[in-house]
């Protein structure tokens, strides 16, 4: 196993490369610690599957360096960097038994045959396909057979980090639950560096301890999930993970206090910034006044989610989302909005800005 780090990589798919917008990865640094259960997480077209194929060998970056454990490896051919990766489909051979393709990673690396049953064994309980061991794959169902190619990358006990890459995109619903808790739990036993790519934040949440989030080819945040959740470091990171996500509204700043369609909005703490910016606050933060203060709004919408109630209020013409407990208003209702200042966050250019601390009046 090994701690991976990824120096100053740049990737464009063109052999001349004019602008920033010419490359798929604009500039990555970026270290994957030992053992680490990490989500990459970032909408389609945002780079996910060049950083993995760049880190396992299948790519070579245009620019930049790869270490594993402060070796070079950036030339180093894929068979030689001791990498396992299970694609978005399934790879598998269709003639094998389901023993012998999980066997296989094993076998050409010329471990005794008593090794190969072992560990063949276990991976085939932990991923609950014991009993089609002897099964030809090729009469596996699109199911079975993506578990089949998830069990040829666990099985080995030596590599770096196993990679996946949008691996249950095939997988019918319920069993996606399963087999997401499942890696969860694979990942605690066997404690191997993993890398999981997806653009489904559900899936990157209940997965990973650290959540690396992509947009357009750069790395926006690297945290956990709560610290995602609490603290996005850009607007963008707060509107992709939340459902639904953090209100991100227009605000003007005058004096350090910031105004919001007119109104005065109490900040978490200090922003030093002026003029145009944004403020961030996520639907769980926002509730309905009953005093006569906070921001007037009217309800357009209210959708009744069973454990809580998704409000969409209108404030001029901008859309700010609670999410409520117990009664909620009805559409048309005429209602004031008040913003709990502790999770009130500024953004300038998308970048957090506004610090923990005294709220500003
Ligand atoms: P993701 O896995 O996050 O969906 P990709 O890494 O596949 O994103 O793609 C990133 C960008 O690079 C996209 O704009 C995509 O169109 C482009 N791209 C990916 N593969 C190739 C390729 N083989 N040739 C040219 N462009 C590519
Ligand atoms: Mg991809």
């Amino acid at each position: 196993m090994a701690q991976i780090k990824l120096s100053g990589l740049r990737h464009s798919y063109r052999p001349d490369p004019q602008g920033e917008a010419d490359y798929a990865l604009k500039k990555i640094d970026l270290t994957w610690e030992d053992g680490g259960a990490y989500a990459l997480l970032g909408p389609s077209g945002c780079g996910k599957s060049t950083l993995l194929n760049i880190i396992s060998g299948l790519l070579v970056p245009s620019e930049g360096k790869i270490l594993f454990n402060d070796q070079d490896v950036t030339s180093l051919a894929p068979a030689k960097r001791n990498i396992a990766q299970v694609f978005q489909f399934p790879v598998i051979y269709d003639t094998m038994t389901v023993y012998d393709n999980l066997a296989f990673p094993l076998r050409n690396r010329g471990r005794d045959e008593d090794v190969v049953e072992r560990r063949v064994t276990a991976i085939a309980e932990m991923l609950e396909v014991t009993e089609m061991l002897k099964t030809r794959a090729s009469n596996l169902s699109p199911d079975n057979k993506q578990k089949i190619s998830m069990g040829r990358g666990l099985v080995r006990e030596d590599v770096n980090v196993v990679m996946f890459d949008e691996p249950l995109t095939v997988i019918d619903p319920h069993l996606k639950w399963k087999l997401r808790s499942k890696l969860k739990e694979l990942h605690q036993r066997v404690r191997a560096t993993m890398i999981y790519v997806t653009h489904d934040q559900t899936e990157a949440l209940t997965f990973a301890d650290q959540v690396v989030v992509m947009q357009d080819g750069e790395v926006v945040q690297i945290g956990t999930p709560v610290e995602l959740f609490e603290r996005p470091a850009h607007t963008f990171v707060g509107h992709f993970i939340g459902s639904p996500g953090m209100n991100v509204l227009p605000c003007e700043m005058k004096d350090g206090a910031a105004f919001f369609g007119g109104e005065r909005v109490v900040l978490e703490g200090p922003a030093e910034v002026g003029g145009a910016a944004e403020i961030g606050i996520r639907p769980e933060f926002v509730s309905l006044s009953s005093n006569g203060t906070g921001i007037a709004a009217r309800v357009r919408k209210v959708a009744d989610i069973g454990r809580h109630k998704v409000v969409e209020a209108i404030v001029h013409d901008t859309r700010v989302h609670a999410i409520l407990e117990g009664e909620a208003p009805n559409a048309g209702d005429a209602v004031r909005l008040d913003f709990k200042p502790s999770q009130t966050r500024l953004y300038k250019d998308g970048w957090l800005t506004s610090r923990p601390g005294e709220g500003t009046r």
